[in-house]
């Protein structure tokens, strides 16, 4: 068959019926553990000889079915469920980079990774170097020998400048570091793979689940990095590994296809660090994926609508969305964003905190809260929030000025969200 278009990969990719009992929706495998047919088939699948069920910290029929589709919307060659989107970046990187070696990260990040990179990962050892993504040689001067992988957000916000991968993921791949990608904000419009990602992860709680009832992340391996060509810079790949009997993961994976990655990331460290992800989130995940096609491109039409809407308001002095930038990050957005810019905009009300935070009371329709990615239309004024603890220079730093709101828009009609959006700039 042809390859599928992604919106028929949303609904098939992965799975067509249950082998036992021909269920056409894919089952919630509720169970901890799996029968051996004999004793020596349980020695194979600890023994890696055969792969299959074993325990669902490590692997469940369910959460493979989510895997299986999301590695095919990506078109990657595998993938791992987790627990969070939190537990995905951090084994991202962990799979790679060990005490004394650094990875080279983009400084556009979501708070959370921004924390685990400069606080946890730090005190492992690792040291993250942050970088201006504006300059994509940046990420080339900070590398050194030591350094294991590169890291960014495909569409980060609050700035929404596009990440420039193709040109990021060229200089890594000269000196044998991988880039990883987290392309939550922007499933379906960018495939990082396509642009030289060798790893993409998501936070699944987002547009994926997209109806925000789920936690969960996933890990991609594009299958598309040559890791044993990269011995020196990529040693966790290419040196025994003592916890499986000194296996080379690069050279161990290579009967089972181009998978070391993701394959190490989950006989190691979700086998040991243990952050699974429970079935019936992976089914209500894999649920939304069903729709994620139609509701991608409505996010991105209303989003569209809305910035062009409230660029014309007199509260507002600046509006923030792909589709409006000038120079580069243009030229980025034209080239990475041609299928829709994402459901994400931000805008400044001249009035600064005070009209920011009048605006967020007034809002009836758009609910107020620190997520993103949900179907229905959701608000958050990052000064008096999200950003409170950072003074206001570093606010500014981070893209956040004191009249900054930002806005996930849903699937509503855009009729009731302009309507929403008119009443709070009058009532701010
Ligand atoms: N990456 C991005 C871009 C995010 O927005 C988030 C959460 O907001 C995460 C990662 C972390 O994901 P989770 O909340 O599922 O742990």
């Amino acid at each position: 068959m042809p390859s599928q278009h992604l919106e028929t990969i949303a609904l098939h990719g992965g799975w067509r019926r249950d082998p036992a009992t021909h269920a056409v929706a894919v089952p919630i495998y509720q169970t901890t553990a799996y029968q051996f047919d004999s004793a020596e088939n349980a020695a194979n699948l600890f023994g890696l000889k055969e792969l299959g069920n074993i325990y669902t910290r490590i692997m469940n029929p369910t959460s493979d079915a989510l895997e299986k589709r999301v590695a095919a919307l990506e078109g990657g060659v595998a993938a791992l469920a987790l627990a969070s989107g939190q537990a995905a970046s951090a084994l991202s990187v962990q799979n790679l980079a060990r005490a004394g070696d650094n990875i080279v990260s983009s400084t556009d990040l979501y708070g959370g990774t921004w924390n685990l990179f400069s606080n946890t990962l730090k005190d492992q050892g690792i040291e993250v170097r942050f970088v201006d993504p504006e300059d994509p040689e940046a990420f080339g001067r900070a590398t050194d020998g030591r350094t294991r992988a590169y890291y960014a957000e495909t569409l980060p916000n609050p700035k929404l400048r596009v990440f420039p991968i193709a040109e990021v993921a060229a200089i890594g791949r000269a000196q044998g570091i991988p880039l990883i990608m987290d392309n939550t904000a922007a499933p379906l419009l960018v495939r990082p793979f396509d642009h030289g990602a060798a790893v993409v992860m998501h936070s699944a709680t987002k547009w994926l689940g997209g109806h925000g009832n789920s936690i969960g992340g996933l890990i991609v391996d594009g299958g598309n990095f040559d890791w044993s060509a990269h011995a020196q810079q990529q040693p966790a790949m290419n040196t025994p590994d003592p916890s499986y009997h000194g296996a080379v993961w690069a050279e161990a994976a290579k009967p089972l296809g181009p998978i070391a990655y993701i394959l190490k990331a989950r006989v190691t460290l979700l086998r040991d660090l243990g952050p699974a992800i429970s079935p019936f989130n992976a089914f209500l995940i894999l649920q939304g994926i069903e729709t994620l096609a139609l509701r991608m491109r409505e996010h991105c039409r209303n989003a569209l609508a809305v910035a062009q809407y409230l660029a014309k308001r007199p509260e507002v002095s600046r509006v923030i969305h792909p589709a409006f930038f000038e120079g580069r990050a243009a030229e980025w957005t034209r080239k990475y964003l041609p299928n829709g810019q994402g459901g994400l905009l931000g805008f400044e009300l001249k009035g600064g905190t005070e009209a920011g935070r009048r605006f967020i009371n007034a809002l009836q329709l758009f609910y107020h809260v620190a997520n993103i990615g949900d179907a229905r239309s959701l608000a958050i004024h990052p000064a008096s929030t999200t950003h409170s603890q950072l003074n206001e220079a570093d606010q500014m730093a981070t893209g956040v000025s004191p009249g900054y709101v930002r806005l996930s828009v849903g699937i509503e009609h855009i009729d009731d969200i302009i309507a929403d959006l008119a009443q709070a700039l009058e009532a701010g």
